[in-house]
C-alpha cells in the first residue's frame, strides 16, 4: 500500500506544537513549509502575519511597518496578539511556528498560550545568513522565497514577479541577524533547556542549516522523529 507522507511520518512524528528557532535566513520558512505538508500541520510565520498585517494597511500593520523597515523587532503587544490570534484559529491542529517566539519576553508569552512539544533551532553562520539573504528573492504574489535568480524572473508556484524585500538589504540584514537573533537567542535556549528539564523531556534540538533545502529537511525530520 502507498502511503502519503503525510500518514507515514504521522504515526512516528509525535510533535504536533513545533517551534524553530534560528536566525533570519536559516530557512526556517522554507523548512517549515516543508515540514507543514508532511506533517500536515498549519504553518505559523510570524514575518508572514505581519506583512499581511502592513498590506491590509490598518492600524496595527501602520504601526508594524517602521519597524520591520528598519529590522526591528515590532512591539511586544502587537505581535502576541497578531501571533496569539492565530494560533487560536489553529487550536488543536498543532502548529510549526516560524520567527516566533524572537526574544524571552515572546516565550513566556507562547508558554502561557500553548505547551510547546519540540522546539529546534537551526543555525546558521552570520556570514552564510548575509550571503544567503542578499541573493534572495521572493514572489510579490505568494511569498515563496528564491536563491540566484534574475530580478526578470517569474515564481515558478504562481508566476508572480520575484522582487527584493526591502529588509533585505545587507545594512538591514545584518542588524536583523543581530539584534533579532545573536542578542536573544542565548536567552531563549536557557529557557527551553530548563523548560525541557522541568518536564523531563528533551524540548530543545539543535539542527544545522548549512547544505541544500533537502539535506536539512531530513535532518529536522530526524530531530522530530
Ligand atoms: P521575518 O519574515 O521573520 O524575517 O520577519 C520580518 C520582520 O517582521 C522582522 O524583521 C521584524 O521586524 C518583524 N517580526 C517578525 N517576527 C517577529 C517577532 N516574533 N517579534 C517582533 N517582530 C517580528
Amino acid at each position: 500500500m502507498v502511503m502519503s507522507s503525510a500518514s507515514q511520518h504521522g504515526s512516528e512524528l509525535k510533535a504536533r506544537r513545533i517551534v524553530l528557532l534560528g536566525p533570519p535566513g536559516a530557512g526556517k520558512g522554507t523548512q517549515a513549509e516543508l515540514l507543514a505538508q508532511e506533517l500536515a500541520v498549519p504553518h505559523i510565520a510570524a514575518g508572514d502575519l505581519l506583512r499581511a498585517e502592513v498590506q491590509r494597511g490598518g492600524p496595527l500593520g501602520q504601526e508594524a511597518q517602521g519597524y520591520m523597515d528598519r529590522g526591528e523587532l515590532v512591539p511586544h503587544e502587537l505581535v502576541v496578539r497578531i501571533v496569539g490570534a492565530r494560533l487560536a484559529e489553529v487550536g488543536r491542529q498543532g502548529f510549526i511556528l516560524d520567527g516566533f517566539p524572537r526574544d524571552l519576553a515572546q516565550a513566556e508569552a507562547l508558554e502561557q498560550l500553548v505547551q510547546v512539544e519540540r522546539v529546534i533551532h537551526l543555525v546558521l553562520s552570520r556570514e552564510e545568513v548575509i550571503r544567503r539573504l542578499s541573493a534572495r528573492l521572493v514572489c510579490a504574489g505568494c511569498g515563496q522565497n528564491y536563491q540566484h535568480l534574475l530580478q526578470e524572473g517569474r515564481c515558478q508556484r504562481c508566476g508572480g514577479e520575484l522582487v527584493r524585500r526591502s529588509d533585505d538589504r545587507p545594512e538591514v540584514v545584518a542588524k536583523r541577524y543581530d539584534e533579532q537573533y545573536n542578542n536573544q537567542i542565548e536567552a531563549l535556549l536557557h529557557f527551553y533547556r530548563e523548560l525541557g528539564e522541568r518536564r523531563g523531556l528533551a524540548l530543545l534540538r539543535t539542527v544545522s542549516g548549512e547544505g541544500s533545502v533537502e539535506t536539512v529537511r531530513r535532518r529536522l525530520l530526524e530531530a522530530l522523529g
